[in-house]
């Protein structure tokens, strides 16, 4: 043995964007390519960036395979370091095929040559004994991440490598995973959208404060909301008639029907229409003054969602509004885009009245600074910050099993941190 390794440094090239940004298709494919050269795989841990990119290592009982991904060059930058019999060109046969790499160069050399180093002279009984300690797992833990963030910071949440739905739908990648902590969980292009285990923050605030304020609601118009939990909450007050809920991509219905069954668990309701179409159209065409509440449970202002947080937008929903309406919008976070959190207060401000835009705050693990923030425009007189009937209110809370929501959160959501304030300035 004339080295103790050898190392192949591979650059693919002309490989598909697509699979260069798939987390999940790299993870799988690396260790197989370990596999497939008869490796023992020890450890898989693989981290997806935002906008793109992979970063990842697999750990064999014959060293590692790492890799660093740019789909926007269609690149990937390969390190196959082996000891002992292991022939890494199969590996490097294997990836090539994966990536469906155009073209490539690879450069092997020997490393830690024998010849150029001194062996220590040490017991190797008490380094024998603690590798016969060692038992070889038979299976190997995955430690796959998936990160959601901006230019500043981020949020990562490890997966199980397990993706049960990915489909680009005609309006953004609707994917299904799993996170040991979260449970199964939906994300929208790069971003965490809801989790099974923090969902109830986000549905029980959205929906029930502005329930107890009015306190007799009966015609709900939902925009967005795909994965149900929104409407599931709302039609948990018998003297709701009628909910309409617009979603713009059934992509994501279908989806959380399959496999977020707790969430979108309402979809069957008989006071619910369900309609597949853009929110911002169906607005625009709204009867004036049909709803007494309408709900914007829309994504971030990307993509499908970006025209939920303008004006004209804003403008035809307080149209929609009955007299006595209360608007409620997905409103950000002060922490996290702050600019989009202070314009859209901005926007209800210059719409309802500049005190009937009170902002509620509340906390969601899986949303990047788990601070976010639910939005309202009141057309009428209604205080968000007190109930039509506290009694009721309270007793509903304890009779549904609400998990987040109760009155006292309800009254304080409201009263907002000084740099808050500031920001809403
Ligand atoms: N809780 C999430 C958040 O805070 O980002 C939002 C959840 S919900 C899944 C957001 C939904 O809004 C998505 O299903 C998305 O397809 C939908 N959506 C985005 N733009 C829309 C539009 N213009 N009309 C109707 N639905 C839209």
């Amino acid at each position: 043995m004339s080295a103790l390794g050898n190392h192949i440094l591979v650059e693919f090239m002309g490989c598909s964007p697509e699979i260069m940004n798939d987390v999940s298709a790299i993870e799988r494919d690396m260790v197989g390519a370990a596999q497939k050269a008869g490796a023992t795989v020890i450890n898989s841990t693989f981290h997806h960036f935002n906008p793109y990119g992979v970063s990842g290592v697999v750990v064999i009982q014959e060293s590692h395979l790492a890799i660093h991904t740019w789909p926007e060059y269609g690149y990937a930058a390969v390190d196959l370091f082996t000891c002992g019999e292991m022939d890494a060109w199969i590996s490097f046969d294997f990836l090539k095929d994966c990536f469906q790499a155009k073209n490539y160069s690879a450069l092997e050399m020997k490393r830690g040559s024998v010849n150029l180093l001194t062996r220590n002279d040490f017991d190797i009984s008490t380094m024998r004994q603690k590798a016969d300690e060692w038992v070889n797992p038979g299976m190997y833990t995955r430690n796959v991440w998936f990160t959601d963030k901006d230019e500043n910071q981020a949020l990562s949440l490890k997966y199980t490598g397990e993706v049960f739905h990915d489909v680009q739908s005609p309006f953004q990648r609707v994917r299904i995973l799993e996170s040991p902590k979260y449970g199964k969980l939906l994300t929208l292009d790069d971003m965490f959208m809801t989790t099974e285990n923090d969902e109830f923050h986000y549905h029980e605030m959205i929906s029930h404060p502005a329930m107890m304020a009015h306190g007799n609601v009966k015609n709900v118009l939902v925009i967005g909301g795909g994965d149900g939990g929104t409407v599931r909450e709302i039609l948990k007050h018998e003297g709701v008639e009628k909910v309409t809920m617009v979603e713009i991509d059934g992509e994501v219905i279908e989806a959380c029907k399959k496999h977020l069954p707790s969430i979108a668990a309402a979809f069957d309701d008989p006071r619910l229409e369900l309609i597949v179409g853009d929110g911002i159209e169906y607005v625009k065409q709204a009867a004036a003054g049909a709803y007494d509440l309408l709900v914007v449970d829309g994504s971030d202002p990307v993509g499908p969602a970006e025209g939920l947080f303008s004006v004209e937008f804003y403008q035809n929903c307080y149209n929609a509004l009955n007299e006595n309406g209360i608007l409620i919008a997905q409103g950000e976070s002060p922490k996290f885009n702050e600019n989009a959190f202070a314009e859209l207060n901005a926007t209800l401000r210059g719409l309802f009245g500049e005190d009937k835009a009170p902002v509620s705050l509340f906390y969601v693990p899986t949303y990047p600074t788990g601070m976010w923030s639910f939005q309202y425009g009141i057309k009428g007189n209604i205080n968000m910050k007190s109930f039509a009937d506290q009694a009721a209110a309270d007793a509903f809370v304890d009779a549904k099993g609400l998990r987040y929501y109760n009155t006292e959160l309800h009254t304080a959501s409201f009263a907002l941190p000084n740099f808050v304030k500031d920001l809403l300035k």
